[in-house]
């Protein structure tokens, strides 16, 4: 089906996703597409839950968010390979073109992006994953200036979907070494984001738990009003 996007779409149940396409960045990743059955369109920020089921019948269960665009055909998830990471490891390192996986969503009402107001979105590390689903939106619809983009990591290779941050309202902020586009290494900062905030309406922030706090404490600083901020954790209870 075409979705459509423009509204927050109900969860559903449990749907089959068939792997289309598996694509390892680096042995720390894997990019899933997945053709999702039913599916219903997602809003930029949404996330699926993917559930894996032993032959014991034992389950797990993980959120995971979109980093496709609601126009896209595909679902596509960036899963962070964790060390000992019970599904992430899976999804990592097992999983090829074919397989079936079980899925539900999209899942979110309050971390989204409807594409029609200008926003600044911050993301750490895996953090950025729905936010790049926001940046393609507003390229997809002809608005790209309605977005603008803060990736941080501690390298260019750490960072997802660094490759699609090099032009447009984007700004990638690395600790460790100097961005490709000239700012010294060093942590994200509220002077790093203060030029970008003015008419901007809303804030994202996603990440760890620890980058989300100092992130959206730096966004405030930097003259985003609290209450247009938005905050979504990636944390062990996902
Ligand atoms: C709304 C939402 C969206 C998410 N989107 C993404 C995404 O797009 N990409 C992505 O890679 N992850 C995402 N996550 C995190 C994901 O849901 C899992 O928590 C992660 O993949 C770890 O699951 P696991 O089964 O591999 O690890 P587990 O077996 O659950 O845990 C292994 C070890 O890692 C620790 N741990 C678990 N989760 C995390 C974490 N997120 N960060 C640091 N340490 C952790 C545990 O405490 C444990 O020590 C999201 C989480 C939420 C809540």
């Amino acid at each position: 089906m075409t979705p459509t996007p423009g509204s927050v779409a109900p969860t559903g149940g449990w749907r089959s996703a068939r792997v289309a396409a598996v694509d390892r960045p680096g042995p720390a990743a894997v990019r899933l597409r997945l053709d999702v059955a039913d599916r219903v369109s997602h809003l930029p920020g949404q996330h699926y839950v993917v559930r894996l089921t032993a032959p014991d019948g034992y389950t797990a269960s993980r959120s995971y968010s979109v980093a496709s665009a609601p126009g896209d055909p595909l679902v596509e998830l960036y899963v962070e390979r964790l060390v000992d990471g019970e599904v992430s490891g899976y999804l990592a390192d097992v999983l090829e073109p074919g397989d079936e996986l079980e899925v539900r969503g999209p899942v979110g009402g309050w971390f989204v992006w409807d594409g029609t107001t200008p926003a600044l979105a911050v993301g750490g590390g895996s953090g950025v994953v729905p936010l790049v689903s926001m940046l393609r939106h507003a390229r997809d619809t002809g608005r790209p200036e309605l977005l603008c983009l803060v990736g941080a990591a501690r390298t260019a290779a750490s960072l997802p979907y660094a490759e699609e941050m090099l032009d447009g309202c984007t700004l990638v902020a690395l600790s460790q070494e100097d961005s490709p586009a000239g700012r010294p290494a060093g942590r994200l900062r509220a002077a790093d984001l203060a030029p970008l905030v003015d008419g901007r309406d809303a804030g994202f922030v996603c990440g760890s738990a620890g980058f989300a706090e100092t992130a959206s404490q730096a966004l405030v600083a930097a003259g985003m009003p609290a209450d247009r901020v938005r905050v979504e954790r990636f944390g062990p209870s996902g």
